[in-house]
């Protein structure tokens, strides 16, 4: 077996693990992390159960809310589980937005490229705006939220934003986190953490249908997995998005990630590739330091639309609320 770099970084990511094992042990620790399918009920709300985990010998879950598609983690000590499967959570919550996207997603799962849901519910002129963390070297790009934060201050607080992150920039970026974490503690920003894989392989030199998570030996439920745990280690709750790295997938990848109870979601407004922004798109630019263009059309975007900005005529939307509404009968 050849080694490669998502070789590499899997065994540095277990390494990591170990080493900081010693000092999370106490802490943060968790252990036990499985895949699991039931319902419960939390707040007197049914709630879908998608993991489980122990945390400083704690049991913990980590449900999604079908109606709102807020995903929490609760503790699970005390709390009846139902077990179940997808064919009986589907048809028990297919009324609901978050079966209602899933089920929406695998049928939209033909191409290999930008799959799953693009467009949210356009209510006004609104946007949603996700920001790509894939791997890289460079500082994440600072301004994109300093300047959201800036030009909604009047009108939106906090700035509701999608990150979609790798477990490798997490890796790397340990001042940046903290520096966004310190932003959603003074209420600037609201994150939805969307997973983009750990390793987010890629192959300049491969053709698209050969590369990303298509590339083969790709474990695809580490990579999921990874990135949740990389979140949940530092006291950050995933949401029940995913996005492909890419934006490149496949019918059998889309089935992988949904039954993993992740909904892929796509872009019709990658800026970098010259698609503009309508009323309901789905924005996508790179926050990683790597797509200047895109982070300077988004600026311009909100410099232009800065009047109706102003009047509350243009807003951004939260992801979740988003396909909520796109989804709500
Ligand atoms: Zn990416």
């Amino acid at each position: 077996m050849a080694i490669n770099k998502q070789h590499i970084c899997r065994i540095a990511f277990y390494i990591t693990f170990l080493l900081m094992g010693f000092n999370i042990i106490a802490q943060n620790e968790i252990g036990n992390y499985k895949v699991a399918l039931g319902v419960v009920d939390y707040n007197n709300h049914s709630n879908i159960v998608l993991r489980k985990f122990i945390k400083k010998g704690n049991p913990f879950f980590v449900i999604v809310n079908p109606d709102n598609l807020e995903t929490s983690v609760i503790p699970s000590e005390g709390i009846t589980f139902e077990p179940s499967d997808w064919p009986q959570i589907t048809e028990k919550f297919k009324k609901t937005p978050y079966i209602q996207s899933l089920e929406t997603a695998k049928k939209q799962s033909l191409s290999t490229e930008d799959s799953g849901i693009v467009h949210g519910y356009p209510k006004e002129h609104s946007i949603t705006l996700t920001i790509d963390l894939c791997p890289s070297h460079k500082p994440l790009d600072r301004v994109i939220f300093s300047s959201l934060i800036n030009e909604f201050k009047k009108t939106e607080k906090p700035v509701p934003v999608g990150l979609s992150i790798t477990g490798r920039f997490m890796l790397t970026h340990q001042d940046d986190l903290l520096w966004l974490e310190g932003l959603v503690k003074s209420g600037d920003i609201n994150i939805t953490w969307i997973n983009h894989t750990y390793n987010h392989h890629f192959n300049p030199k491969k053709p698209v249908t050969d590369n990303f998570l298509l590339a083969p030996n790709t474990d695809v439920s580490f990579e999921i997995i990874g990135t949740e745990i990389a979140l949940l280690q530092r006291g950050l709750v995933f949401s029940a998005f995913f996005r492909f790295p890419g934006l490149v997938s496949s019918p059998k990848l889309i089935d992988q990630v949904a039954a993993f109870g992740l909904i892929p979601i796509g872009s019709d407004a990658w800026l970098a590739k010259g698609q503009q922004a309508q009323s309901g798109s789905i924005v996508l630019i790179h926050g990683n330091g790597n797509e200047p263009v895109g982070v300077k059309d988004f600026i311009n975007l909100l410099h232009t639309e800065n009047d109706a900005v102003m009047k509350k005529q243009w807003l951004l939307y939260d992801l979740r609320e988003s396909v909520e509404n796109e989804f709500q009968e």
